[in-house]
């Protein structure tokens, strides 16, 4: 018995698109399936976490509605994929919390971070909170580092922890024994279909978003933001070995390379999720699982408002501006840190194993 009613349909889908098999060069998902007879609950998670929700298979499937077979491959997987995220994550109790609220719980969390933190500043010293302040150090002034270090490396681990405990239990439900060495080809395999979103693309044709004709614009933005998080992201340990091995303190030159980093994953993740969003509030409702757009929504906001409030410390942080910015843009970080287990961040992750497992499958048939 399949856990869920979308489970069901998923199943009922997959059982109707195996004996049509039209699409099986759209994506991965077709050949996958057609390894299989039946399908698991884990199976189908797997197969909806391959699903990269192109929508080439709605608009190309002769089963789609009106026929009485009522075949929608994207938006019944989209629902599984959101289920799939909830049934996983670590702590259980807080995915729901987090489906239902995410959006407040995201704006609310940062608020409240930036409200402490300048809330602390003015109590130590409000005259930090006001005047201009520049030079190595400067950004500590408003908080000292030890005490910003405690806080965020809280979050990260946390987020890390409540990853790690989820992708396992995921890993583990599609058939993969945790704690088995999956082969280096694979795991290269996989990296380089993430990397190009290989099945991003419709067959090669585009992705469908707000009608029948086909474009790449989803896969753009979807590349700028991916890219422009590894860039803030590697901004950040290069800020982090500079501090701890060169004893360097932040803020650094305009020319220096965490300044580079971060200003060029910046730039990706405001063009990267302005023009998601854009693409999703145009999307053929029929191709989304429409009850749970807040958590997706959210998610993009928080990587836009980091890197927005990032932008904007950059350009102003040598004026009395600085204190009120970097309270905000750490909120907005500790926001986006603590929700990261719980919204779109893990269809990331869930993909790339989904990847793996599907390199691993196709190696093992010679494929
Ligand atoms: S989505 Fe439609 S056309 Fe494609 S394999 Fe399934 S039933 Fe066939
Ligand atoms: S929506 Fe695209 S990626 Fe998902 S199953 Fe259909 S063709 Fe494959």
């Amino acid at each position: 018995m399949l856990a869920t009613e979308n489970l069901r349909e998923a199943d009922r889908l997959m059982t109707i698109c195996n004996a049509c098999r039209y699409c099986e060069g759209l994506c991965a998902v077709f050949p996958a399936m057609e390894m299989r007879r039946a399908f698991s609950d884990g199976d189908l998670n797997y197969l909806a976490n391959l699903c990269h929700a192109c929508g080439a298979c709605y608009t190309d499937c002769q089963f789609s509605p009106p026929h009485e077979y009522n075949v929608n491959v994207p938006q019944t997987l989209a629902i599984a994929r959101a289920e799939s995220y909830a049934a996983y994550a670590w702590p259980r109790a807080l995915s729901g919390l987090f489906a239902r609220n995410g959006l407040a719980i995201s704006i609310i969390a940062a608020l409240s971070v930036a409200a402490f933190i300048f809330g602390f500043a003015a109590l130590i010293d409000p005259a930090v909170l006001h005047g201009a302040h520049t030079g190595p150090g400067a950004f500590y002034k408003l908080m000292p580092h030890n005490a910003m270090a405690v806080l965020f490396s809280a979050a990260f681990v946390y987020a890390i922890l409540a990853l790690v405990m989820s992708v396992r239990a995921f890993w583990h439900d599609i058939g993969e024994p945790v704690g088995r060495r999956t082969d280096t080809g694979s795991l290269l395999q996989a990296m380089r279909d993430a990397a190009e979103l290989r099945y991003l693309d419709g067959g090669g044709a585009g992705c469908f978003n707000e009608d029948d004709r086909p474009t790449d614009r989803r896969k753009i933005f979807h590349h700028l933001t991916f890219y422009g998080f590894l860039l803030c992201f590697a901004a950040t340990c290069v800020g982090t070995l500079y501090h701890y091995l060169l004893g360097r303190e932040a803020p650094y030159p305009w020319w220096d390379l965490p300044v580079v980093l971060g200003t060029l994953g910046g730039i990706g993740l405001v063009i990267g999720p302005l023009g998601l969003l854009t693409e999703k509030a145009k999307r053929d409702p029929v191709l989304v699982d429409q009850g749970r757009r807040g958590m997706d929504t959210a998610f993009i906001l928080m990587l836009f408002l980091t890197a927005l409030t990032g932008l904007a410390l950059l350009l102003w942080r040598e004026t009395s501006a600085m204190g009120p910015l970097l309270a905000l843009h750490l909120g907005v970080v500790f926001a986006l840190f603590i929700t990261l287990p719980y919204g779109k961040f893990v269809h990331g992750i869930y993909r790339y194993a989904a990847l793996v497992r599907y390199a691993r499958e196709r190696r093992s048939l010679g494929g």
